[in-house]
């Protein structure tokens, strides 16, 4: 799936898309800033709170990555078929399966921006410089709270 970022998420009005990026996509490039990623990162291996949700069956692999040389072999942290294994060394998560949720925090407070669980890929790897409202989103979300986006968004 493909969609111009903050553009509306077609199946909620009150949610816009951030990170989904195809072959084709131009998208401007920086270095990540560090403490964001790394908010990212937790955001995305949390179970509680859960910013994760539309779990699917299979991957999207990252269009921008060649293909391994060795599909059955699963380097930790790295490529899978394409895709990356978040981890801790506690909890781990393959990248390119769910959705992320987080609030919008230019809106009010029942508005949301979903992306990708790749955006972590695009952004680490790729240099993907997601919309300023993506991180500032990020950086206010609480790691400490009841938020669950299977709750609000799954189903
Ligand atoms: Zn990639």
């Amino acid at each position: 799936m493909v969609w111009e970022d903050l553009s509306n998420y077609p199946y909620d009005p009150h949610a816009r898309v951030v990170g989904w990026l195809g072959m084709n996509s131009a998208f401007k490039t920086a270095v990540p800033p560090a403490a964001a990623l790394e908010k990212l990162s937790k955001m995305l291996l949390s179970e509680k709170p859960n910013f994760c949700f539309g779990q699917a069956r299979g991957f999207h692999h990252c269009e921008f990555c060649p293909d391994p040389p060795d599909p059955d072999v699963d380097i930790e942290g790295w490529f899978y078929h394409g895709t990356e294994v978040l981890s801790d060394g506690v909890s781990r998560r393959r990248l390119g399966s769910c959705r992320f949720l987080v609030r919008d925090i230019s809106k009010p407070s029942n508005h949301y921006l979903v992306a990708p669980s790749l955006i972590y890929h695009y952004v680490r790897e790729h240099r993907y410089c997601p919309p300023q409202v993506f991180w500032e989103s990020v950086m206010a979300e609480s790691l400490d709270s009841d938020f669950d986006a299977e709750r609000i968004f799954g189903g």
